[in-house]
């Protein structure tokens, strides 16, 4: 027994809700589209999970993240599938696939065959067994750490709840946060206005290694020390202890020390989920390798979001990104490619990642390569960098931006203009961005606003304008303040 629909979504995240609404924009007739979600809920809007989703007051709960109101878009409910003739099957994971003949079979038994297949599965967290598997020493480890119940990891719904749970019940108590990238420092900012006495264990000399300079990561360390979070670098975890009910109550590390543990939460990375098409379509950075119209090596097959690795044009290189400003654009471009190819051209993308933590809020545009130089007031509200690679700008960061500013950064990146003196750009600060686009800066501070078009990026001047009073407020009523007047996915 099975159905056949015109295009079929493997996978029910953010890339695949941002796909659908873009399908229905363009037309497609009811019955055509069907979604398989191993997840037994709509699309939503993942990055809420270590946001919103972990407020003390007023948490973010579905249905009100559902995709696509991480852009000011429409809250596509499963009302919505249905009103528009769309097939979601939910709590349901596709168990193989066969690219040649074009059918996919799921966990219930059911053979589904598409014209188009787009896989949207996203990645998976690395649990601590593969984790040790890989950097650890073997002898030391039982598979029953996945399952204690105090260590939580962050990828879906379940977990998210698994953590409000733990955080919850060990109010108070003493929180060990592994891995020092951005769901690491997410979740210890949680964890810390949740009430719990943080610390981050990792194993590089800083936090978010792979982005921030040591300038930038020694502010956002300071800040969180100032809310009481402690570091252990250089060092990775070796064992757990247990107390008689199977939870964890000690983190060993490396170094030889012992960290008390009430809880744990694991943040170390993620594997893609490239498994049901090994060997049958090329591989590339860890991911389904795809061309500028996101079509895989099969030309049935097309691939987006965490899953996919794709020609960033912009930095001339195929690559893979974990982010969810990439995943919807490319969930819209891809639909585009499949139903009007000939209109459709190469997909042509500036990365941009942000991230926002306590008071703060950062976004970055581009590449990371080559030399750095740093502006703006590090002790202050406002402060950036621009990279330079082969003579060229190819990457800014900018921290507790306007909206115009963020725009100034992201269009200047994307125009790569040429650098003839560090030093200068250096002193210009952000003015260069405004240069370089020539467009003078507001001369009033721009109105509290968004990041590039998204409305989850909204930094706080208004906030920080006013730390002095706030600062003296109480963790829980800066909590309560927070989930109030922020969007908080
Ligand atoms: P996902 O959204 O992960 O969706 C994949 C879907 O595929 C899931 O529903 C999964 O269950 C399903 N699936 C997988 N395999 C199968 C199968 N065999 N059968 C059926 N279904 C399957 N990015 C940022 O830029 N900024 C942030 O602040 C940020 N915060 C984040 C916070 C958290 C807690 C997490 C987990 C991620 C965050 N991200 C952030 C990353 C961002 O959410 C991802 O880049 C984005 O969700 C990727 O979208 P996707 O559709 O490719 O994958």
């Amino acid at each position: 027994m099975g159905r056949a629909f015109v295009y079929v979504i493997i996978g029910g995240g953010v890339a695949a809700g941002y796909a659908a609404h873009e399908f229905v924009q363009a037309g497609v007739s009811s019955g055509e589209l069907c979604i398989i979600s191993e997840e037994p809920v709509a699309p939503y809007e993942r990055p809420a999970l270590s946001k919103g989703y972990l407020l003390p007051e007023a948490p973010a709960r579905l249905p009100s993240f559902h995709c696509c109101v991480g852009t000011n878009g429409e809250r596509l409910a499963p009302k919505w599938y249905n009103e528009n003739g769309i097939e979601l099957i939910l709590g349901t994971r596709v168990k193989s696939a066969d690219v040649r003949r074009k059918t996919l079979l799921t966990a219930t038994g059911e053979t589904i065959s598409y014209k188009y297949l787009i896989v949207a599965t996203g990645a998976r967290v690395l649990k601590l067994f593969c984790f040790y598997i890989l950097a650890l020493k073997l002898e030391e480890f039982g598979v029953n750490t996945l399952d204690a119940p105090n260590v939580c990891y962050l990828r879906d719904v379940a977990d998210a709840d698994r953590l409000v749970d733990v955080m919850q019940s060990r109010s108070g108590g003493q929180a060990v946060v592994i891995g020092g990238g951005y769901i690491g420092m997410e979740c210890a900012a949680s964890l810390v206005i949740n009430n719990l006495n943080v610390t981050m264990v990792f194993p590089e000399a800083q936090c978010m290694a792979r982005l921030f300079t040591p300038k930038i990561a020694a502010f956002y360390e300071e800040f969180y020390q100032s809310k009481g979070v402690k570091f252990v670098k250089g060092t990775v975890l070796t064992s757990f202890d247990f107390n008689s009910d199977g939870k964890v109550c000690a983190v060993n590390l490396r170094d030889g020390s012992k960290l008390p543990a009430d809880m744990v939460v694991v943040g170390i990375g993620i594997r893609p989920n490239t498994s049901l098409f090994e060997g049958q379509l090329t591989m590339e950075k860890g991911g389904i390798k795809v061309n500028g119209k996101m079509q895989s090596s099969n030309s049935s097959v097309y691939a987006i979001g965490d899953v996919a690795a794709f020609p960033v044009k912009i930095v001339g290189e195929t690559r893979r990104l974990e982010h969810v400003d990439s995943s919807r654009r490319a969930a819209r471009h891809v639909v585009s490619a499949i139903i009007v190819p000939e209109k459709t051209g190469e997909f042509d993308y500036l990365p941009f990642f942000y991230s926002r933590v306590f008071t703060l809020s950062w976004q970055f545009y581009g590449d990371n390569a080559g030399e750095v130089v740093h502006f703006g007031d590090f002790s202050g509200n406002t402060f950036g960098a621009y990279w330079m690679n082969k003579g060229h700008l190819v990457g800014s960061f900018l921290e507790g931006g306007t909206k115009e500013q963020y725009e100034a950064l992201a269009q200047a990146t994307r125009l790569k203009p040429k650098i003839e003196d560090l030093a200068e750009l250096e002193s210009q600060g952000l003015e260069y961005a405004f240069n370089v686009i020539q467009k003078p800066p507001s001369p009033r501070p721009a109105e509290v606003g968004g990041g590039s078009t998204l409305v989850l990026d909204k930094p706080l001047h208004v906030w920080h304008a006013t730390t002095g009073v706030i600062v003296a407020a109480s963790v829980a009523a800066f909590a309560y303040w927070y989930g109030r007047k922020r969007k908080r996915w």
